[in-house]
């Protein structure tokens, strides 16, 4: 069953009045005729979310008509990484179009059946680079923690298909102590990524938990949540975890909106939850064919994103997981979003467009080409507009 129907009422958040204007662009979720029963209080608890997600295709033909290919897809994909979607994020699915930016990160299509001769099992190299299982080491100062395999949604666009929604590759307790003391013995290491699955799949207890351990390391300076929560389950940011999470402070979080169309009202009030108790929030877009290919959709993203107070951060080329060549670009379009960006928009919504080395090369920046001609101390550069200007470097003066 999908949901239940019972009906009850429960306050509204009230979002500060003050703020009005910029929320009214903001749409709440239309529940559709599925959940337009479900009890406010039922809709707004995240467990609640979590326990009703549509993971069957009985259930998804509730919600849209799911065309042949998708049928296909599910019926070929579901052994290998499963299909679940909340209700929340459901809901914002065009029932009849199957190109629906939200519907094609969540139910599967036919590209994902294909595995292109240039895909990798383990795109990242994270394992390669694990001194402890779930501890991933690579760069001088930092690590990612590997704390659990689920997520609420399992976005079919995942670069780690091989380990998330697979119970085999669960982080238990055990486990995680290992890597705890890993990161104790390491006192170089100064800011962990919480990652996974995704770390708010944990329960407050458990987070609370990691957090006052890593907290009680003097070396540790910050942490780091990766999280799609408020994307694809809002109501996880509840009042619980708000007073667990002030009390680790500094806390960044790191998100991953992809599309306009995630910025609900329901969103805007996990970050505005997040950013009033102090966290940072950074967004992690990853570039998909057909969904975010644009530059228009792109900054009009990063411009609802710096209202919601969330920095657009990074831009990831699609890496080169099993069964996602579907949504790769060619790297060209990337720097074609950044060129159509730079200049033209502030540049707090700007972000770093990186490719993700294959097999653990970690993130290479790429901008456009802004040098168009050196000679001696003469540097001929071009602003967004194409108009040159001339700069000279102070060194070859001083030698003239
Ligand atoms: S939330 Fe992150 S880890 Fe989980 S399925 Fe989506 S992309 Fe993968």
């Amino acid at each position: 069953m999908v949901g239940n129907t019972k009906k009850e009422t429960a306050p509204k958040q009230v979002l500060n009045p003050v703020n009005e204007r910029i929320t009214k662009r903001f749409p709440s979720v239309d529940r559709g005729k599925i959940w337009q029963d479900v009890s406010e209080k039922d809709w707004s608890n995240w467990m609640w979310q979590q326990r009703n997600r549509v993971r069957t295709l009985e259930q998804l033909e509730k919600v849209i008509n799911v065309t042949d290919d998708e049928r296909k897809a599910y019926e070929g994909s579901v052994e290998m990484f499963n299909m679940s979607i909340t209700p929340y994020y459901a809901a914002l699915m065009d029932p009849d179009d199957p190109n629906c930016p939200i519907r094609m990160q969540s139910v599967p299509k036919m590209g994902e059946l294909t595995i292109d001769v240039t895909d990798l099992e383990d795109p990242l190299g994270e394992e390669k680079d694990m001194p402890v299982p779930g501890v991933t080491h690579r760069y001088p100062d930092r690590v990612l923690f590997y704390t659990t395999h689920n997520c609420a949604m399992y976005c079919r666009h995942c670069t780690r298909k091989r380990k998330v929604s697979d119970p085999s590759s669960a982080a238990q307790k055990k486990q995680l102590e290992v890597g705890l003391d890993y990161i104790r013995n390491h006192p170089e290491i100064r800011d962990v990524v919480i990652s996974g699955g995704d770390p708010l799949s944990n329960s407050d207890e458990r987070l609370d938990y990691i957090m006052g351990e890593l907290r009680s390391m003097d070396h540790i300076e910050v942490f780091r949540l990766g999280t799609r929560n408020m994307v694809t389950l809002p109501q996880r940011i509840n009042d619980d975890f708000i007073q667990m999470i002030r009390k680790h402070q500094p806390v960044f979080v790191h998100t991953h909106f992809n599309h306009p169309k995630e910025c609900t009202a329901e969103a805007f009030e996990a970050c505005a939850r997040l950013a009033d108790a102090g966290c940072m929030i950074n967004n992690q877009m990853v570039l998909l064919k057909g969904i975010n290919d644009d530059p228009g959709i792109v900054k009009e993203l990063n411009h609802k994103l710096l209202m919601m107070r969330v920095r657009p951060y990074y831009i990831f080329q699609c890496d080169l997981a099993q069964g996602i060549s579907h949504f790769r670009t060619p790297v060209e379009k990337g720097l074609e979003i950044i060129e159509n960006l730079r200049g033209w928009t502030s540049g707090m919504a700007v972000p770093h467009y990186v490719v993700d080395g294959p097999g653990g090369g970690g993130k290479i920046p790429l901008i456009p080409e802004y040098v168009k001609e050196r000679k001696g101390n003469k540097v001929v550069l071009r602003n967004y507009k194409n108009d040159e200007f001339v700069y000279y470097d102070s060194s070859d003066l001083e030698e003239d």
